[in-house]
């Protein structure tokens, strides 16, 4: 018989997990260099104050580019192979063109063919009821022979830039996981070895990843952040009291106004997390400290605390 057969979720978690290593190898690229030049994370000055270095930079980046390119497809192709295993993981070995054997023995999964990269977009508009779109099929098909040529030769043969690929990792994302929580996924498969590290105190993955944010959401188009978020990007938001606590560690240093990730409803009066999903009540009063008027109200610790800037109103 054939043994430890994968499972939908598990071949998902180690797509999500490869697709935040290139996430968070891909915005290095930008908040590298921005930390170099301006010594801060603002991505978008940086690359426009220092246009020729920038351009010497990307020349010095093609290799760990071709090597996020890469990852994306190797995230991807598991990503299909999650949603063949969903209806089941045995169909994963149609091409497997397995020795059958009259003596009873037990195989692993693992170490049997399953179907090729290339044949999966058909695979899984043949075989499950959540098929892909032409226009994903034309994007994984470049990234395929793209990562087939770093693998064999060595290189892509195209010069790639960062741009284009965050332009790739949103459409993936959004073309193989809809209705998932992008900024959840992103907390929640961050790199397991640097999380192992972080004690909470000095550094966290919450601080990793509320560093990063205001770089991701001034990188995102209008139209990608709608799709990855279900919000306008130019709509106000403000900081999660809870996501904040557990990313201002000792050695943070965060901007705050910068770090919010909860939307007002409607009414108002409610906060909702796009990071940690909580919702929270909120009180509409002029902040003391700062000019905004969305202060915590919810009946936990954080009563009393302005939504903009993080400060307690004074009494
Ligand atoms: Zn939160
Ligand atoms: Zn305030």
């Amino acid at each position: 018989m054939i043994t430890n057969l994968p499972t939908r979720e598990s071949l998902n978690n180690v797509a999500l997990r490869i697709y935040f290593r290139a996430w968070s190898d891909l915005l290095d690229v930008w908040t590298d260099f921005a930390l170099m030049f301006e010594q801060t994370f603002d991505v978008g000055t940086a690359v426009k104050d220092w246009p020729t270095e920038w351009e010497d930079y990307l020349v010095a980046a093609q290799t760990d580019l071709q090597s996020i390119s890469s990852l994306l497809q190797q995230s991807v192709e598991l990503a299909l192979k999650a949603r063949v295993c969903a209806v089941s993981p045995y169909l994963l070995l149609l091409d497997s063109a397995m020795n059958l054997s009259a003596s009873p023995k037990s195989i692993d999964f693992s170490e049997l063919r399953t179907l090729d990269a290339v044949d999966l977009p058909g695979a899984v508009n043949t075989l499950t009821d959540q098929p892909v779109s032409d226009e994903f099929i034309t994007a994984y098909t470049q990234l395929r022979s793209r990562r087939n040529k770093i693998t064999h030769l060595g290189e892509a043969g195209v010069t790639m830039t960062p741009d284009e690929l965050m332009r790739l990792a949103v459409s993936l994302y959004v073309a193989v996981w809809p209705g998932r929580q992008w900024l959840a996924d992103r907390l929640d498969f961050a790199d397991p070895r640097a999380a192992w590290l972080h004690d909470g105190k000095y550094t966290s993955t919450h601080m990793v990843v509320l560093h990063e944010w205001p770089a991701v959401v001034s990188l995102l188009k209008k139209g990608e952040f709608k799709a990855l978020f279900g919000q306008e990007k130019s709509r106000r938001r403000y900081l999660c009291h809870d996501c904040v606590y557990e990313g201002d560690t000792r050695y943070a240093g965060l901007e705050k106004p910068g770090c919010g990730t909860a939307y007002l409803d409607e009414s108002g009066t409610v906060l909702t997390c796009v990071m940690c999903g909580q919702t929270s009540k909120v009180e509409r009063r002029k902040c003391t400290s700062c000019p905004g008027d969305v202060i915590a109200d919810n009946g936990d610790d954080w009563v009393g605390h302005c939504h903009t800037c993080g400060e307690e109103l004074n009494a």
